[in-house]
């Protein structure tokens, strides 16, 4: 067997694994970076918005109290101070780096003042990981697809890796788990293919927790394809109509089309079931092509014309709040793993992840989570990896058109009930495969456990809160909790536990 040796194992080559590699680097560490897609690949990219850091000290108080209201009580309160008060220290060192922030910070959805730090228009997220892979000295081994995690005594030690010359073990001192998020569950989403939750799967499976999956925040107005129309559109005057060409959201919301993103795609879906569909007209924002260059192109290339007619959009699946349960530090509870960015659950986003915080905590947990790995290197003798689950690929369509109906913006307990029976009966299979071509029948199995999953978090949350909305629970319930899978427990816990 093929075997490779790294002080840091990196999975994932987005924000937070870019970000983290490039701490680790600096402190002298031997690093591998792995990513299963060509470069740029992940979310990251895809990221139009920008980042919102603090605007100045006075306004680190006010980021934080958007920050709490939009996680309707489950976020760590802690947690989401330090990385705000960490933030700046983050965007005067990428400004050095030459990183071509606008100075003009623009306002998004669920914020008080215009704080998010926009690149290259709407090529944010490019332009940031551009900039980060460009100063990386290690190699990132593309096409490397992590399939599990080596583990020894209860201690993680690398990972069985699937690449293009066939199987491959890495050992490391830690790992730190990059992976993203799992919009790919949903069968509308703005997520890119890769986004299959597998470094959520890998972790729960060699004993780390999984938290809160059931809130999965949808953005409200993506294009039928899945691609999106970014918030900052509605902040720069884009208006929202319903199919009678009314304006609805200030009916919803006093903040009308910046409200908060859960309340935004709620009444975009109620509308769109009203009335039958739902519009977004660009034309209010001046200099539009200029200003939003990729969502004009993504338009036309579904041969619709911006700027002559508004957009039909409707919600789809955009961001995992919860995921793998870390410290302030990046560490899941099992010694030798890590995680950071969207495939963690830190505590920052609660029910409701802030517009633009998320790459945010990509750059602060990434950067920590990495620090915190080199503190702790060790290599056990006698790792072996875990089996993995598969699941014939051919079902995902099944799995995704249930997830929608059942688990998308509006939940019901008997849809929830119904759709976690057809999940449990799916003909999942457990192996380790030898061959990247296997990809698909991971991916898939890992799907299908973290379906199996949400949907039992969702049923046991009867409240409404945040993203999670349940029709038969339309209220929050008296106590803010979390809910934590770990093995085959699920428990409910107090928040700041
Ligand atoms: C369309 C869109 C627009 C967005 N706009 C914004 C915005 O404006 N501002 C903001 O703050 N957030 C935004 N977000 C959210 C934000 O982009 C993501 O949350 C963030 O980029 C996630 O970064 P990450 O490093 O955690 O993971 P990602 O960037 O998703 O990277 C994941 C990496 O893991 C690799 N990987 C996955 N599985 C494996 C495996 N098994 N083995 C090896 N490698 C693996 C992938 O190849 C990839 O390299 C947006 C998201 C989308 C989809």
């Amino acid at each position: 067997m093929r075997t490779l040796t790294a002080d840091l194992l990196v999975l994932g080559a987005g924000v937070a694994g870019v970000y983290g590699a490039l701490a680790a680097e600096a402190r002298g560490a031997r690093v591998l970076l792995l990513s299963k897609d060509p470069l740029p690949s992940g979310s990251t990219p895809w990221a139009q918005g920008g980042v919102a850091f603090p605007l100045d000290e006075a306004d680190l108080e006010a980021h934080l109290q958007d920050t709490l209201r939009a996680g309707r009580g489950l976020v760590e309160e802690g947690v989401a101070r330090s990385i705000l008060e960490e933030a700046p220290r983050h965007l005067e060192r990428l400004l050095a780096w030459g990183l071509p922030f606008h100075p003009e910070p623009t306002r998004e959805g669920g914020h008080s003042r215009p704080r998010v730090r926009h690149l290259g228009g709407d090529r944010s997220g490019l332009l940031l990981l551009q900039g980060l892979l460009a100063r990386l000295r290690g190699p990132v081994l593309e096409g490397h697809l992590a399939a599990s995690l080596l583990v020894a005594g209860g201690r993680v030690a690398g990972a069985y890796v699937l690449s293009p010359e066939g199987p491959l073990w890495v050992r490391s001192g830690a790992v730190l788990l990059a992976t993203g998020g799992l919009g790919r569950l949903f069968p509308v989403t703005t997520n890119p293919p890769g986004a299959t939750g597998d470094g959520m799967v890998l972790a729960w499976r060699a004993g780390a927790t999984l938290r809160d999956l059931e809130f999965v925040q949808f953005h409200p107005t993506a294009l039928p394809d899945g691609s999106l129309v970014s918030e900052a559109c509605r902040g720069e005057g884009a208006v929202l109509r319903n199919a009678r060409g009314e304006r609805f959201m200030p009916r919803y919301d006093p903040q009308g089309e910046l409200a908060p993103r859960d309340v935004v795609a709620r009444a975009v879906f109620a509308e769109g079931q009203a009335t039958g569909g739902v519009y977004l007209d660009l034309r209010p924002i001046p200099r539009l092509e200029e200003r939003f260059p990729s969502v004009v192109a993504q338009a036309r290339a579904l041969g619709l014309d911006p700027l002559r007619e508004p957009l039909p959009v409707a919600p789809a699946a955009h961001y995992a709040m919860g995921g793998v349960r870390t410290d302030p530090r990046g560490f899941t509870g099992l010694p030798g793993l890590f995680a950071a960015g969207e495939v963690a659950s830190s505590g920052l986003h609660g029910a409701n992840r802030l517009a633009s915080n998320s790459l945010l905590e990509g750059l602060v947990l990434g950067e920590r989570a990495a620090l915190a790995a080199l503190e702790d290197l060790a290599f056990p003798l006698g790792a072996e990896p875990l089996p993995a689950p598969l699941l014939d690929p051919g079902l995902l369509p099944a799995l995704r058109a249930r997830m929608g109906e059942a688990a998308g913006v509006v939940r019901r307990g008997e849809g929830l009930r119904e759709a976690l029976a057809w999940v449990q009966g799916l003909p999942l299979e457990e192996g380790l495969p030898g061959a990247l071509e296997a990809r698909p029948r991971l991916e898939a199995g890992h799907l299908a456990l973290l379906a199996r999953l949400l949907l039992e978090m969702a049923l046991l949350r009867e409240e409404s809160r945040g993203a999670h909305f349940r029709q038969d629970f339309p209220q929050p319930g008296p106590e803010a909790y979390h809910l934590e899978a770990q093995g085959t427990s699920l428990r409910k816990v107090p928040v700041g536990v």
